[in-house]
């Protein structure tokens, strides 16, 4: 993934957070690890991969402090001052004592030392999030320390600078030193302002690092979901000082796809280098795009965290833009390249959602001619559909990357307004159709907390979110959003409601709202946009009846019942996949010998619903698989990463 990376331009590659002893173990998440020299053969082959393209290699250096709870490790958590860890674990973090504090310069100095033979030419010491020893001896609100590590910003910054020293001492002139400070912890009391501590903290260090990489705190500030932070470059306003107070080069982040604000923030003296995370999973290509003039074909991401999402599921890194992110090892793709067609067979794409348009692009690349037939009257399918709500615009960059590069090639024909029956697909010349026709919101309430129909009141309009995302009016009353899906989707339809109406409950079976939304680091935003939107919160409930213009809400623990106002229900609950066209196309071809027709596939949500980013994928891997030798296909297991016992 990150020689991919480096081949596409990318001019630094760096690692994620390393843990650089057992005592700063982030498990059950997949972190880098730098515990000792038997780390180094696989960080070698990360150096080797980037060094391969002449880019260089980067590795981020941390100890985790109390941010961990070394479940794996089993080793006491270690804080400024002892507090409770901040993983949710009955755990608390021991006080370093000045010896724990000699020890862990010495592990840092071990870390350096092997990340050198391992082939870093970029070795940083991190305080970028809440997540390192570094920024909690930094904050006031985790160091109580009266010793010379505690009280003065000087002496909270005493261990940073130690660490720096050691580092340079260390890497002697061999590779380089980088800082990763977060210059803003954006909490209203208790934490560092940027145009305060931390100017501070960049003037009392300045020349001590050979490169800044500066950005704000905590991880769900830094790297913000376009729903909350829609406009790139949002740490701009905090970061923007840094460069006026050190001569040393400085790199920030900020969710950059745009080539023109990229060369805006160096003319305008902000930032010597364009730092980006989710651009280059997004589009690893992004850099070499732009220095061959072929701008209009970046993949821009999205913001929507699935990638963040992944790792707080402790699987592999997944992009809802770039299904290839996580698979150039595991299944030997690559973002640009692919192989060639094995026939001159034509194929027949029916659904332009992402997976039937990231089929068709796919396909198309391989050399085969494709028909892409659609429906509606613009392409999209789901995305352009949610796209309309409240704060989900960017996600019509899905279609919008697709349709621009289907549009540019002579292999695609696309047609709109094209709804297509079994008997069109059987009289048509293709011999394969590929079904993408996707997935429909259930209207009975059928969901995860209720496997039972809801019964029908004539008092009481039910309305599904696709009713919701294609505008329909909703009539004057209290409105009653049910999310049994838990998601995202039932918190955005409340937030999109409140704005025209002002009488929304959310109804949930969970304890938060959203509560899956933990993982693209959303939870709490969302939560807060409800409240202040006025949507009143029913948590720890469902739905379990309508009647006479009332909800009948139950207790999940309880079962308690509790009628509510309501004249609209939303039911955001369950999809049913649309397969009658796939259905009804193999009964015709049962029952009609005489057809050309060889193969039928389907595809993305119309064969399991899931999120966007499993609809591309979908798409994806039908179409490198296609006219693959099936057996081979089967065979094939993604390789996987296998213990090896010494
Ligand atoms: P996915 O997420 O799997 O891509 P979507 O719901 O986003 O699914 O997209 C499915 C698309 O298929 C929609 O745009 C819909 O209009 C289109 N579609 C559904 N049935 C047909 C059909 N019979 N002929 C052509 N297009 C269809
Ligand atoms: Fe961007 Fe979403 Fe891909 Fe992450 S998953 S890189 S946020 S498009």
């Amino acid at each position: 993934m990150r020689g991919v990376k480096a081949e596409g331009g990318w001019a630094v590659v760096s690692t994620e957070e390393a843990e650089i002893h057992p005592s700063s173990d982030l498990s059950p998440f997949a972190e880098q690890r730098i515990w000792d020299e038997r780390d180094i053969p696989a960080l070698r082959l990360i150096t080797d991969a980037v060094h391969e393209h002449d880019a260089l290699a980067a590795i981020e250096l941390v100890h985790n402090g109390h941010h961990v709870a070394n479940l794996y490790s089993r080793t006491p958590p270690l804080a400024p001052s002892g507090v409770t860890v901040n993983a949710l674990q009955p755990k608390q973090a021991r006080a370093m004592n000045k010896s724990d504090i000699r020890q862990l310069r010495q592990w840092h100095r071990r870390a350096i030392g092997n990340a050198k033979r391992a082939g870093f030419d970029i070795v940083y010491v991190y305080a970028g999030h809440h997540m390192s020893i570094a920024h909690h001896f930094l904050s006031t609100r985790f160091n109580q320390r009266t010793d010379e590590y505690g009280g003065s910003l000087t002496n909270r910054l005493r261990l940073t600078r130690e660490l720096l020293e050691d580092a340079q001492d260390e890497a002697a002139g061999e590779c380089a030193i980088a800082f990763r400070f977060a210059v803003d912890d954006l909490l209203d009391s208790d934490g560092i302002r940027a145009h305060e501590e931390g100017r501070a903290v960049v003037e009392l260090l300045s020349e001590l690092p050979d490169l800044w990489d500066v950005n704000v705190a905590g991880w769900d500030n830094d790297s913000q979901t376009a729903r909350f932070a829609p406009e790139e470059g949002y740490q701009e306003q905090y970061t923007s000082f840094v460069k006026q107070v050190t001569r040393k080069p400085v790199v920030g982040v900020g969710r950059y796809t745009s080539p023109d604000r990229m060369v805006s923030l160096i003319r305008r003296g902000v930032l010597d280098f364009i730092g980006a995370a989710r651009p280059s999973i997004a589009d690893p290509f992004l850099p070499s795009k732009i220095e061959d003039w072929r701008v209009e074909e970046i993949c821009e991401c999205i913001g929507c965290n699935i990638c963040i999402a992944s790792d707080n599921s402790c699987v592999p890194i997944r992009c809802t833009q770039n299904p290839t992110m996580g698979e150039e090892w595991r299944r030997g793709w690559h973002p640009a390249r692919t192989t060639g067609k094995t026939s001159d067979d034509a194929v027949l794409v029916v659904g332009a959602g992402p997976a039937g348009l990231e089929c068709a692009c796919q396909l198309s690349e391989r050399g085969y001619k494709v028909a892409l037939a659609e429906t509606g009257a613009e392409l999209g399918g789901r995305v352009l559909r949610e796209s309309r709500l409240k704060g989900l615009a960017t996600w019509l960059r899905v279609r919008d990357f697709r349709e621009h590069k289907l549009a540019a090639r002579a292999n695609v024909d696309i047609h709109r307004d094209s709804n297509l029956s079994a008997e069109d697909l059987l009289a048509f010349d293709f011999p394969h159709v590929v079904i993408a026709t996707g997935a429909s919101w259930r209207r009975d309430g059928v969901g995860r907390s209720t496997r039972h129909p809801l019964h029908a009141d004539k008092t009481i309009r039910i309305l599904t979110p696709d009713d919701i995302m294609q505008g329909v009016a909703i009539d004057p009353g209290p409105v009653v959003i049910f999310d049994d899906e838990q998601a995202y989707l039932g918190g955005v339809i409340a937030d999109h409601l409140s704005d025209e109406h002002d009488d929304i409950t959310l109804v949930t079976p969970a304890g938060v709202v959203s509560p899956w939304t933990d993982n693209t680091l959303e939870q709490e935003r969302i939560q807060a946009a409800l409240i202040r939107q006025g949507v009143k919160l029913r948590v720890s409930q469902k739905i379990a009846g309508v009647s006479d213009e009332h909800a009948e809400t139950a207790c999940v623990f309880t079962g308690r019942t509790d009628p509510m106002p309501c004249k609209t229900l939303v039911l955001v609950t369950e999809r049913s996949p649309n397969t009658a066209l796939a259905d009804a196309l193999r009964e015709a071809m049962a029952g009609q010998a005489e057809h050309r027709l060889q193969t039928v596939e389907e595809i993305g949500d119309c064969l399991a619903p899931g999120l966007i980013a499993d609809a591309v994928f979908s798409g994806h891997l039908a179409a490198r698989n296609f006219q693959r030798d099936p057996a081979a296909v089967e065979q094939e297991l993604f390789r996987r990463e296998m213990p090896s016992l010494p």
